[in-house]
């Protein structure tokens, strides 16, 4: 079994025998890849979005963007996507980052494109040579979707024009097309909202880089009078909320596989420190609270795993609340594995700080798991929302 697995949550009802197949090949492959994580650590953001891209499309891992391509392979659904995200998450955040985004641009093409958008996008975005990326945050409208403002005018021959601006856009700065949301104004707030598909070499379109917390391809996007054809609209006009809701809907469980494919490898990370540490004539294992950190790291990894493989089982049965429960497994996987993180780092003491090393990247990589696609005070308002209002009328 690879390392970025535990077996026995593999092992329970959730998962499919072809689940099992999937993370054991996608596990072993970021095993074997120890010198390309070196690589691209080594390289500039930019230079290692395209070639993980690249890398992730020959070996495969894209081809489940592309369904025109052919029936997918057995167990490539939800499920699927998340564990792949667990495993590269395990290995490198930025393959990660890679994997995760250009799977984010492309599932709105696959859902809500016309064939021909999709046979323009698709087969390129699954080969790796066309990077996505997906912009709907703006400065002033992060949480609060409906708020977005970036205005699409049309004009009398039916073609549109963009104006405003768009912020902390995941892949900004080398994607070759975006899918953006914008302000239409069919009706008020989410009713006047609609998705484009945007060209990186739109006139009037310019990329600002932006440098985060964990280094990666990152930026704000600039709208001067873009001017965007009839056929660049993506869905029906009108319905970009839609787009945009349900997309996050679904990859909220797979940034909460992100977060336990983090919090895995800290756990690990920080179990050999301690089996290995001599401290007072034994190991730092030996000590009973170092043995309680553990036990609570693996409590909440446990926890994590199990609300993941709920919310992904719950996507792919097509159940009608599978949205309360991504945003359950959300919050408490990205949480849980900032804790996690935090004690492995803890766990390591001094070691743990080092520039570079495996907890100190992992320490600056969590972070913004509870900021994106929702954030954990969002999220549980949405849960709130979600209770069942009939079960306190009984009890009362
Ligand atoms: C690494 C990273 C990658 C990203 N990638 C993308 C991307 O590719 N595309 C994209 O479109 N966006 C992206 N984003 C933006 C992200 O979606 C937003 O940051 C997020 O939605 C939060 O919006 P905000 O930053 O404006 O914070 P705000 O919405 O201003 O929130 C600030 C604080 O207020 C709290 N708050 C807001 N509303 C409520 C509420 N109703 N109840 C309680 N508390 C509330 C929040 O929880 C938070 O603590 C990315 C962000 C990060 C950090």
């Amino acid at each position: 079994m690879p390392t970025s697995f535990d077996p026995e949550v593999l092992e329970l009802p959730f998962y499919e025998d072809a689940h099992r197949r999937i993370a054991e090949a996608a596990g072993a492959w970021c095993d074997s890849r120890a010198v390309l994580w070196e690589e691209v650590r080594a390289l500039d953001p930019d230079t290692a979005g395209r070639r993980l891209v690249r890398e992730l499309g020959d070996a495969g891992w894209l081809a489940a963007l592309d369904p025109q391509a052919g029936p997918s392979a057995p167990g490539e659904d939800h499920r699927a996507l998340c564990l792949r995200r667990e495993a590269l998450a395990y290995a490198e955040d930025l393959a990660d980052f890679a994997f995760s985004i250009q799977a984010l641009a492309a599932t709105p093409v696959v859902r809500y494109g016309t064939e021909a958008q999709q046979r323009r996008l698709l087969p390129g975005m699954a080969r790796g040579s066309l990077i996505g990326a997906f912009a709907v945050s703006e400065k002033e409208a992060g949480s609060d979707v409906a708020s977005v403002a970036l205005a699409a005018t049309r004009t009398d021959d039916g073609s549109y024009r963009l104006n405003g601006r768009k912020a902390w856009i995941a892949n900004g700065t080398i994607a070759d097309v975006f899918v953006v949301i914008a302000r239409t104004g069919e009706g008020p707030g989410p009713l006047g909202l609609t998705a484009f598909l945007v060209p990186a070499g739109t006139p009037g379109l310019r990329v600002e880089r932006i440098d985060a917390i964990a280094p990666r391809s990152f930026a704000h996007l600039h709208f001067e009078d873009c001017p965007l054809p009839a056929d660049a609209v993506l869905g029906r006009p009108g319905k970009g909320f839609v787009v945009a809701v349900d997309l996050l809907e679904r990859f909220r469980t797979t940034v909460g596989a992100a977060a336990l494919g983090f919090a895995r490898r800290a756990f690990d990370t920080a179990l050999a420190h301690v089996r290995g540490r001599e401290a007072y004539g034994a190991t730092l294992f030996d000590l009973q609270l170092v043995k309680a950190a553990l036990a609570d790291m693996e409590v909440q990894l446990n926890a994590a795993a199990l609300l993941v493989a709920r919310a992904a089982w719950e996507t792919d049965r097509g159940s009608r609340r599978f949205a309360r429960h991504s945003n359950i497994a959300k919050v408490h996987a990205t949480e849980a594995a900032q804790g996690v993180v935090d004690a492995a780092v803890q766990l390591l003491g001094a070691a743990g700080i080092v520039q570079g090393g495996v907890t100190e990247r992992l320490y600056r990589q969590i972070r913004s798991l509870r900021i994106y696609e929702g954030t954990s005070e969002t999220l549980r308002m949405a849960i709130a929302g979600s209770l069942d209002m009939r079960r306190a009328a009984r009890a009362a």
